[in-house]
């Protein structure tokens, strides 16, 4: 996720002394961490513990029998962080709880894999023999389609564990090649692949441009009249090219408009809402809903599709508490400590024209006899 801080990357590397997985990270990795986790987060202690960026990915990519191990200052030799974690959803999830606390859960999770083939799977099913049918060619065929060496069957395995109201967020995003895959340092077929086309559903189209990009603050206390609490707010952008989101929202759902998931119409999405000069996106909304634990969701909504944005399902009290609007001592994460949140877009506060008079010519001026 982009953020002020820049974009935070994790590489899973994994230690060869015990075999343990490893993350090395742009980021300090503070919190709260279990310390009987099934990975270890590296923490440098010095400058000299503070590994490249490319010396961290030759760790990770250093695969038993292809590329040879990588030893990093005060951390030992590493290899391949695919041979415990192939697919690194689950440390991925783990890893976003660390380090934003706040967040209950994800808002969108997307994995994207190198390449899968059923090439193999058709040739075996083809060929039987006493031969291949004995122990260690099964192990052999066991190992090759493990999590540790196939990173589609360990997205698969990881996806499991995880509970079902939490799947719609997860998108895998593979290639499937029709031959055999090429061997890791195949440098060779990588002109060949990489004019393959790489198809993005439009499903995944969708999620990224709502659910990644828009979301949603209260800009006060939710009013209570006649049983029921009304609540003023604004949907904001993460972004600052707003503008250029609004006209993609606005192909991809036709008739593009901002609702409730029980069909209260918010308004529609227009490119007015975004500043002309510095692309900074504010959407005025206002709903009610029964009482302040309901679970509620905004989301956009075309002739045919719905596609909550980011944040939702939340009920308004956990809004509240999210944006810290009881915290009369200060936040808990030291962020500026202003409700209800001022809502002004990045541009310089205007100032008076300063405008030139120019001396009207002589012959024009009045003149005083
Ligand atoms: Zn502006």
């Amino acid at each position: 996720m982009k953020t002020s801080a820049g974009c935070r990357v994790a590489i899973i590397t994994s230690r060869i002394s015990d075999g343990k997985a490893c993350v090395l990270a742009n980021y300090r990795g503070k919190g709260h961490r279990d310390l009987k986790a099934a990975y270890q987060f590296l923490t440098p202690r010095t400058e000299n513990e503070n590994p490249f960026l490319h010396d961290a990915a030759q760790c990770s990519i250093a695969a038993p029998f292809i590329f040879r191990t990588k030893s990093l200052p005060g951390f030992g030799l590493l290899q391949d962080g695919g041979v415990r974690a192939n697919n690194p959803l689950a440390i991925g999830l783990k890893e976003s709880t660390v380090i934003w606390p706040l967040a209950k859960t994800h808002d969108l999770l997307l994995s994207v894999g190198t390449g899968r083939s059923s090439f193999m799977a058709k040739q075996d099913k083809a060929s039987r023999s006493f031969w291949r049918d004995s122990a260690i060619p099964r192990m052999i065929r066991a190992t090759m389609s493990s999590p540790s060496m196939d990173g589609e069957q360990g997205f698969h395995e990881a996806l499991n564990l995880v509970p079902d109201d939490k799947k719609p967020n997860i998108f895998r995003l593979n290639h499937e090649v029709s031959e055999a895959l090429p061997r890791l340092d195949d440098v060779s077929r990588l002109a060949e692949m990489s004019k393959m086309r790489f198809a993005v559903p439009d499903e995944l189209v969708r999620a990224i441009l709502v659910t990644a990009f828009f979301f949603f603050e209260l800009d006060g206390q939710p009013i209570k009249k006649h049983g029921v609490y009304f609540c003023q707010g604004s949907i904001l952008c993460s972004r600052s090219y707003a503008k250029d989101l609004v006209k993609k929202v606005m192909v991809e759902f036709p008739g593009a408009r901002f609702q409730t998931a029980r069909g209260h119409h918010l308004g529609d999405v227009v490119e007015d809402d975004s500043c002309h000069l510095c692309g900074y996106y504010r959407k005025e909304v206002n709903f009610s809903v029964n009482g302040l634990d309901e679970m509620t969701t905004i989301g956009i909504a075309g002739s045919s599709f719905f596609q909550r944005i980011g944040g939702f399902p939340k009920s308004v009290q956990e809004l509240l508490e999210d944006q810290q609007a009881n915290s009369h001592f200060g936040r808990e994460d030291h962020l500026v400590d202003c409700w209800p949140p001022k809502r002004n877009c990045y541009c310089p506060p205007r100032t008076k024209r300063q405008v030139e008079f120019q001396e009207p010519a002589l012959e024009h001026k009045k003149r005083r006899l």
